[in-house]
């Protein structure tokens, strides 16, 4: 059957080391993580879920990617990895589309991709298997103490050069606190540590597109985390 798909648009990449260029992003539905601060929750939240959820062919999503002239492809969440998405990366590359992913590495990857951006989620933890293959790590700081726990996690995985971006959780991007964390943090420690943020935000680039779904953030509800 073909991948519920919660919505697409054309936009531009706003965060990690891709930032600023253009993308088609695919954003499937589900996420069995449940984040309290879930910025897509209408990908899975019950109180947000929408009436109808359209299953589009493959081939229909990479044709419709092409033909935005984006960069490249990036499949998102809800939670991609839940789904085998092999049918879709290779009728992506079939039009010559890039396929990039973002993904909480939790769950085994199915299909091909040219670049992995893996978000940790301390609700449920990366594979080693895909920390290995990430081309860069995403953290969200969502307290001080933060990245000192997902340090401690990730253990030897963050000595890796690939990138790892510290992103203030957008509900507490004012924060002077967590903003300070991280500047000291990145200030202390050097690579493979950045700095980083959301710019599709600042811009509301993603709702220019009427295909883009409203943005459901949850905003760090506790009583929306991982047991709704
Ligand atoms: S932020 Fe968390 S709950 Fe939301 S889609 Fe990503 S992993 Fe799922």
């Amino acid at each position: 059957m073909a991948l519920p798909i919660h919505e697409q648009f054309h936009s531009f990449q706003g965060e990690g080391f891709h930032a600023g260029r253009a993308a088609y992003f695919i954003r499937t539905y589900g996420c069995p993580v449940h984040c309290p601060w879930c910025d897509s929750a209408g990908t899975w939240h019950p109180d947000h879920k929408p009436e109808t959820l359209e299953r589009p062919e493959a081939e229909a999503l990479a044709r419709a990617a092409a033909n935005s002239k984006a960069e490249f492809t990036v499949i998102t969440g809800g939670e991609p990895a839940i789904h085998d998405l092999r049918t879709l990366t290779d009728a992506l590359h079939a039009h010559g589309q890039p396929v990039h992913l973002e993904t909480s590495g939790a769950f085994p990857l199915q299909g091909d991709f040219d670049w992995i951006t893996l978000s940790p989620k301390r609700w449920k933890l990366p594979l080693p298997e895909n920390i290995a293959r990430a081309n860069e790590i995403k953290i969200i700081v969502d307290t001080p103490d933060a990245i000192e726990e997902y340090v401690a996690v990730m253990g030897e995985a963050l000595r890796h050069t690939i990138p790892v971006w510290l992103h203030p959780e957008w509900s507490k991007r004012d924060d002077g606190a967590i903003l300070t964390a991280i500047t000291e943090w990145v200030k202390t420690k050097g690579a493979p540590f950045r700095a980083g943020g959301q710019w599709h935000k600042y811009y509301a680039a993603d709702s220019l597109d009427p295909r883009s779904a409203d943005p459901v953030p949850l905003g760090g509800d506790p009583a929306c985390g991982p047991s709704t």
